[in-house]
């Protein structure tokens, strides 16, 4: 896609509370030059939408051509859009009650395609029902007693609606959406799913969303989409096919054992270890040390040409584990590794694509295994669902990990010791240059 030029905005995305700040990425196309008409184009418009996205622009045109479209799309790449604003255009050409019906796999999915859809419709005024589960029966069969252009709905309580709401039907539909695909059906909504399509006209155009493209998601394409042209975005949140990916569900009690059993495990390949502070960092470093590892520390305390100093020794292997924070590791140019160890998970999936995009690369093979403790559950959710995907969990024997609990804790008692003159070292450096202590974590942001 030449066409494509890299002007990134910042966005929220709508109503998501946890979700994390995206940036979008637009195309050099108007919304007009893809065949969206001017009323539409006046909603993007009022939408702070400047421009389509990759995904709009690929899957738009072909949309309003007539064509079924698979959409290989995740959350923050604009694909709502991608799938409304065609609805839209052909509601607006012959418009009728229960026009179209868009499928999505969460409550909180489907509220926010309903306001995309209530406010890229406000300038032809679409009407929109909402069908979700935990919310009143009775209210949305009023609803659908208005009879509303557009349902949004996650199955299970669509097939409620269409099993017992008098007067309810779909026979008349037009278009039909599903957006993430992947996830309705890792969620066991395929049985519903199946039901539901049973009750659609065969006569009607199809949008299928989903991140990924598995085996189920096929089989849902055979059934649901006739003669589908299929389009792509290549995503920040995509890491590549050679990254093999897992975690280590742990208490947190237990991390340094875990690090050294895995340290163990991928001996004589070369590693990094993330941790979020400078003292974390510092400590790993020490203790690993002291169990006869070549680990380097990378952190925001060490001045640029330490950094420099300690990168080298990694590059030539002369150390072969680096244990860096991401602010000092950000803007230098580390080597690709091996492996790479999220001791502490980072806060967000953009610092997560960051770190494991440090091994794998250039068709290499890589392995990314991050710590997930009783405290990082949440964090870890939040990053998976970024990345569109479960990750595996890291097969350990527990036993074998338990038998390296009494050289580690001596060496993590010997790594207390040299934190203290190092912390006392820093504290001199610090009254040096007459800017007094500050926390570690400051010190980090600063150094970014
Ligand atoms: P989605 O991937 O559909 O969840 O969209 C992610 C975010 O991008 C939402 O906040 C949308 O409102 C926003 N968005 C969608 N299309 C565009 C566009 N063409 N320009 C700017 N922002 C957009």
């Amino acid at each position: 896609m030449s066409a494509v030029k890299k002007r990134k905005i910042s966005q929220e995305h709508l109503g998501e509370a946890s979700a994390p700040s995206t940036e979008v990425e637009q195309t050099s196309k108007t919304f007009k030059e893809l065949g969206i008409i001017d009323q539409l184009c006046e909603a993007c418009e009022n939408m702070g939408y400047k421009s389509p996205t990759p995904i709009q622009a690929q899957a738009i045109p072909l949309a309003i051509d007539g064509r079924d479209v698979i959409g290989l799309a995740e959350t923050g790449s604009g694909k709502t859009a991608a799938f409304v604003l065609p609805t839209l255009q052909a509601l607006m050409e012959t418009p009728q009650p229960f026009f179209g019906l868009f499928l999505a796999p969460t409550r909180e999915l489907a509220y926010q395609i309903a306001q995309a859809t209530e406010t890229l419709g406000s300038t032809i005024g679409v009407r929109c029902v909402v069908l979700v589960g935990g919310m009143d029966m009775v209210a949305q069969s009023i609803a659908l007693g208005k009879k509303p252009h557009i349902v949004v709905a996650t199955p299970g309580r669509l097939l409620d609606h269409l099993e017992n709401t008098k007067g309810f039907s779909l026979r008349n539909l037009k278009y039909l959406a599903i957006d993430e695909a992947d996830r309705l059906l890792d969620m066991d909504f395929g049985d519903s799913l199946d039901k539901i399509l049973k009750v659609l006209p065969r006569q009607r155009h199809t949008y299928l969303f989903s991140a990924t493209m598995s085996s189920k998601v096929e089989s849902l394409q055979r059934a649901s989409l006739s003669n589908p042209l299929r389009v792509s975005v290549s995503s920040k949140y995509q890491t590549v096919s050679t990254l093999q990916s897992s975690y280590l569900c742990i208490p947190h009690k237990h991390k340094n054992l875990y690090l050294v059993y895995l340290l163990n495990e991928f001996a004589g390949q070369s590693s990094i270890i993330f941790t979020t502070t400078v003292h974390e960092t510092q400590r790993v470093a020490f203790m690993l040390r002291a169990l006869g590892f070549g680990a380097i520390p990378l952190h925001g305390q060490l001045s640029q040409s330490a950094r420099l100093g300690a990168l080298n020794k990694f590059r030539s292997r002369s150390r072969d584990i680096l244990v860096a924070t991401d602010v000092a590791a950000r803007g230098l140019d580390i080597p690709s590794v091996d492996v790479v160890l999220n001791f502490d998970l980072p806060m967000d999936s953009k610092t997560y694509i960051h770190r494991v995009g440090r091994t794998a690369r250039a068709g290499k093979s890589g392995v990314a295994i991050s710590f997930v403790t009783q405290y990082d559950v949440e964090v870890w959710m939040r990053i998976e669902w970024a990345l569109g995907k479960k990750l595996k969990e890291h097969a350990v024997e527990k036993d074998e990990v338990m038998v390296l609990a009494e050289r580690v804790a001596e060496a993590q008692r010997q790594a207390i010791i040299e934190m203290k003159s190092f912390d006392e070292k820093k504290g001199i450096r610090g009254k040096k240059f007459g800017k007094g202590k500050r926390s570690r974590d400051d010190m980090d942001q600063e150094d970014g």
